[in-house]
C-alpha cells in the first residue's frame, strides 16, 4: 500500500483521529480532530484561535495521533502516526469547507469563521494496522522526507541454531521455516515470545 493510499484511508475513512499533544508543563492532552483534506504534502485540519489546542500546537508544533475505523476488534483498521506541524493561516480554508459541507453546519456564516486556521502535517511516519486479515498485517509509512522508523524484531542469522523454538510460540505464523529463520515484519504483532524464548539471543528487538 501506498503512503498516499494510507492518507487517504485515515482522512476520509476514519476521518476523526485522537491528536496528542504537549501542554505547558510538557504533559499530554489529548483531543478528537477532523481530517479535513490529504494530498502528497500530508495532511491538513482546522482549529480555532480561542482553543487551548490551537495554543499547544502555536507553542510545540508536533502532533501524535491514531484513529481507526471497524464494527469490532477483528474488523478493526487503525493508523497511528506522528509529524511536524505548520501553520497555514486561513490558506485551504474554502476547499475544507467545500469538501467537508458539514462543517457549514457548524460554522454556517463567513464572519463566524474567522477564528478559524488550517494546520498540515507536513512531515512524519507512522504505521497501519489491520485486525481485519489473520494474521493481522502492518506497514511502517513515512511522508515529507521523514525516514520510514522501523520497529520490531529481526533474527540475527549469524547466531540463529536452526532450532523450533521462536516458531513454536508465534501467534502469528510470521517466521520461516528456513535456516536461519526469518521473520515476516508484516504480519509480526510484537509480542515478543520469539524474543524471550531463543536458547541463544538470536532474536533482536528493534526500537
Ligand atoms: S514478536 Fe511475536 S508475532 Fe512477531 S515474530 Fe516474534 S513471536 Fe511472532
Ligand atoms: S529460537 Fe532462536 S535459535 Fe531457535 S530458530 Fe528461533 S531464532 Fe533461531
Amino acid at each position: 500500500m501506498t503512503t498516499a493510499e494510507i492518507l487517504t484511508i485515515l482522512q476520509r475513512d476514519i476521518h476523526s483521529a485522537v491528536f496528542a499533544t504537549l501542554d505547558g508543563q510538557g504533559l499530554p492532552q489529548t483531543c478528537v480532530i477532523d481530517l479535513m483534506l490529504s494530498d502528497g504534502d500530508g495532511l491538513y485540519f482546522l482549529t480555532a484561535k480561542g482553543k487551548s489546542f490551537y495554543d499547544r500546537l502555536m507553542a510545540r508544533p508536533f502532533v501524535a495521533l491514531s484513529g481507526m475505523k471497524g464494527r469490532d476488534t477483528l474488523s478493526t483498521v487503525a493508523i497511528s502516526l506522528r509529524g511536524a506541524v505548520r501553520n497555514m493561516g486561513k490558506e485551504r480554508l474554502g476547499e475544507i469547507f467545500e469538501k467537508n459541507p458539514y462543517m457549514a453546519k457548524i460554522y454556517p456564516a463567513a464572519k463566524s469563521r474567522q477564528a478559524l486556521e488550517v494546520f498540515q502535517i507536513y512531515r512524519g511516519e507512522g504505521e497501519y494496522f489491520d485486525l481485519s486479515q489473520q494474521p493481522p498485517f502492518r506497514q511502517s509509512f513515512s511522508f515529507g522526507g521523514q525516514a520510514v522508523h522501523q520497529t520490531g524484531y529481526r533474527i540475527n542469522a549469524e547466531k540463529c541454531i536452526g532450532c523450533q523454538g521462536c516458531r513454536s510460540v508465534c501467534p502469528s505464523g510470521c517466521i520461516s521455516n528456513t535456516i536461519p529463520r526469518v521473520i515476516d515484519a508484516s504480519h509480526c504483532i510484537h509480542c515478543g515470545n520469539c524474543f524471550g524464548i531463543c536458547p541463544v539471543k538470536a532474536v533482536e528487538k528493534i526500537s
